[in-house]
């Protein structure tokens, strides 16, 4: 048994290991892979913002460039055809040259067919479209500024060497960016200083529009990558922890309910011995006073003298019979019970009578005590009998030598109040929330020489709430115990006693 039990606590340590490894296994690469792609996605969206801020700027300066070619204060453009197959050749010039002698730039499109020998408004916005957005545009996807004209060139050059990145747009499209990605995290571009908590910053991305000769560096600060997947995955996480603190929780009290089922098992096993050697010798001793009779002519003195041991012995068995099947009767908690009018003060006065011989035996004296005279009430007398008789029997047994044992008798607030009082040696403080518990004893080392099972309280108890009342007690170590019960006493318009337990 205590080997399968090992066993199968063993297996469950590794199955709840197990699974809490995983779960801890699984919320650490899930940690891992969002950090990864994290990092990878904020670079990625840097570069592709970076490039289309650029873009724009790019546009910002071709549209410039055809304001210039358009003003024909500052650039003259013709046409003509004289050549040999008579393509049209363009020709594009400042109108006011320096040196006088610049001829400016020459050149034909190869997607435009007509023959032209005059420059006509439609001719000159195609020229001037095709030289900005795709001359001028490619020349500075190359890094180059080419002067078409010397004012021109001039001009150009100066915008591009000013042109620096638009930190607004750039942030506005950088925000764009992210949430396309599905990144809710705050960033700062260029941050002046850097904030403290470890924060994470991007790779430095070149914006400048002659790059790479022309450097203009942007770079984005965002928090910590841990913090941004606490927050993404607060949820997924908590849950996560609550079914690892379920599955421990599970585990622990199953550990705790194996462990007292052996215990008591354990000391089920241990009343059942006990209560055989309890059984036997009783038993024995009636068979060989009983054979001593029999076969012996004894006289009557001698006969008498182990008639009185069969009796004592037989007592004995009957107190032992008595006690297990009140074991039973607690057990079966809603066992009815016979309720009639019981004289409370002739059952205790009785009662104390029947100690007489145990109490004088103990030098432990026993007096009965009753304040407010008899006492009449319904209950079932034999279980209330059994009841005081238990705590009694513990005063007289656990009080010891000297000690002194009172019974009173009382009502209080429409109820029977039944104490028993010894000034023993009292329970230590740390057993009293368990004297209650089926077999439990206070353990007193290897002497145990007051005999007991650690049933007679739980059953005192069970009876008492039977009768609708309460068992308590109040204890010091070294002053002694005192048990009370009460009752409930009602008394119906008759003059008769009512009994209101269950
Ligand atoms: P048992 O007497 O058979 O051991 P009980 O349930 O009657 O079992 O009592 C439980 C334990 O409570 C006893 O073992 C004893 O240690 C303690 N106890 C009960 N009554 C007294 C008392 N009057 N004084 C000191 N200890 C007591």
């Amino acid at each position: 048994m205590k080997k399968r039990i090992t066993l199968i606590l063993i297996l469950m340590s590794a199955c709840v290991t197990g699974i809490t490894g995983l779960q801890l296994y699984w919320n650490y690469q899930n940690y891992h892979t969002v950090v990864k792609t994290f990092k990878h996605d904020v670079n990625e969206a840097l570069t592709n913002a970076v490039d289309q801020e650029l873009d724009l700027r790019e546009q910002k300066i071709a549209d410039l460039f055809k304001s210039w070619l358009a003003d024909t204060s500052q650039t003259i453009i013709t046409c003509n055809n004289k050549n040999i197959d008579s393509a049209t050749v363009f020709r594009v010039q400042d109108a006011h040259p320096f040196p006088e002698a610049s001829r400016g730039a020459q050149f034909g499109i190869s997607d435009f067919k007509q023959k032209l020998s005059h420059i006509t408004p439609e001719a000159k916005t195609i020229l001037i479209n095709f030289m900005a957005d795709s001359m001028v545009k490619r020349d500075l996807r190359r890094g180059i500024v080419y002067f078409y004209t010397q004012k021109l060139g001039r001009k150009l050059e100066k915008e591009v060497e000013d042109s620096r990145h638009d930190p607004a747009a750039l942030n506005r499209i950088y925000a764009q960016q992210l949430k396309q990605m599905d990144i809710n995290a705050a960033f700062v571009l260029n941050p002046s200083k850097t904030v403290g908590g470890k924060p994470f910053l991007t790779r430095t991305i070149n914006a400048g529009i002659q790059r790479p000769h022309q450097k203009d560096m942007v770079f984005a600060e965002f928090e910590n990558p841990g913090t941004y997947f606490m927050r993404e995955m607060k949820w997924l996480l908590l849950s996560s922890f609550l079914l690892i603190g379920i599955t421990i929780c599970c585990f622990a009290y199953t550990v705790k309910t194996i462990l007292t089922q052996q215990k008591l098992a354990a000391l089920k096993n241990d009343f059942v011995s006990n209560m055989a050697h309890e059984l036997k010798t009783p038993v024995a001793t009636i068979n060989i006073a009983a054979e001593a009779i029999q076969e012996f002519n004894l006289s009557k003195v001698s006969a008498d003298e182990y008639l009185g041991i069969i009796r004592y012995q037989a007592a004995n068995l009957t107190s032992l019979i008595d006690q297990i099947l009140k074991n039973i009767i607690s057990e079966q908690k809603n066992t009815g019970i016979n309720p009639s009018s019981v004289d409370v003060t002739d059952l205790l006065e009785k009662l104390v009578q029947e100690y007489a011989p145990q109490s004088a035996a103990a030098k432990t004296p026993v007096r009965f005590v009753q304040d407010k005279g008899r006492v009449t009430t319904l209950a079932d007398p034999a279980l209330l009998k059994n009841a005081v008789s238990n705590l009694l029997d513990n005063a007289i047994k656990y009080g010891g030598t000297g000690a002194t044992v009172t019974v009173s008798l009382n009502t209080e607030e429409g109820n029977v109040i039944i104490a028993v009082a010894d000034n023993g040696p009292g329970i230590p403080l740390k057993y009293q929330d368990r004297i209650f518990e089926r077999f439990f004893r206070v353990p007193a080392g290897d002497l145990h020489n007051v005999k007991g099972y650690g049933l007679g309280l739980n059953y005192a108890r069970a009876v008492i709430e039977q009768h609708g009342g309460t068992l308590t007690f109040i204890s010091k170590e070294g002053s002694g115990t005192t048990f009370r019960i009460s009752i409930p006493l009602v008394y119906n318009e008759t003059g008769q006693n009512t009994f209101i337990g269950g």
